[in-house]
C-alpha cells in the first residue's frame, strides 16, 4: 500500500470567486493563486502526486506557465489520477481537513464530497472532508489544506490465486 500527504495554502482575495473541493461557494472573498486557487483539490492533487512518488503539482503545473493561468484545477487532479493509475494504484480513501476562518464550511461539506467523489470516482463514503477555524494561528486572511491519501495496488486480472481457487 502507499500513503500520500498533500498541503496547500491560499490568500483571501476580493473580486475572486471562491472555490473549494469543485464547489463554487458564495462569499465576499475568493481564493488568490495562478489558478482557480482551490486549496482542497490542490492538497489532494500533491496526497495522490506524492504517495506514487511523481513530481509535486508546483512542477507539474508551474505557476510562472501560462497555460495554467486562471485554470481549473480539476486539471491538475486528473493528471494526478492518471499518474496513479498507471503506476498500478487505485485510492482507497481520502481525507481532509480545511482550516480557515470563514465561510462555514458545515453546510457544504457534503457538497464538497460529493464533489470531490466526482471528480476522483471514489465513493463519498470514502472521503473526509473536515474544517477548523484558524484558532490563534493568525491566518484569518488564508485558507489552509491538508489531505491524506490511501492507495492500494490494483489487482491483476490474470494469474491471480483467487481465479485459480475459483476454478478448482
Ligand atoms: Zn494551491
Amino acid at each position: 500500500m502507499r500513503i500520500g500527504y498533500g498541503w496547500d495554502s491560499h490568500e483571501f482575495k476580493r473580486g475572486v470567486r471562491l472555490k473549494i473541493g469543485g464547489v463554487e461557494i458564495a462569499h465576499d472573498k475568493g481564493l488568490g493563486g495562478h489558478s482557480d486557487g482551490d486549496v482542497l483539490l490542490h492538497a489532494i492533487t500533491d496526497a495522490l502526486l506524492g504517495a506514487v512518488a511523481a513530481p509535486d503539482i508546483g512542477t507539474l503545473f508551474s505557476p510562472s506557465d501560462a497555460r495554467w493561468k486562471g485554470a481549473d484545477s480539476a486539471v491538475f487532479l486528473a493528471e494526478a489520477l492518471r499518474r496513479v493509475k498507471s503506476a498500478g494504484y487505485k485510492i482507497v480513501n481520502i481525507d481532509s481537513t480545511l482550516i480557515l476562518a470563514s465561510p462555514k464550511i458545515g453546510p457544504v461539506s457534503a457538497t464538497i464530497r460529493e464533489s470531490v467523489s466526482n471528480l476522483t470516482s471514489v465513493s463519498s463514503d470514502c472521503i473526509g472532508i473536515k474544517a477548523k477555524t484558524p484558532e490563534g494561528m493568525g491566518t484569518d486572511n488564508a485558507a489552509i489544506a491538508h489531505a491524506v491519501v490511501l492507495l492500494e495496488p490494483v489487482a491483476k486480472p490474470a494469474h491471480s490465486k483467487s481465479r485459480k481457487k475459483s476454478r478448482a
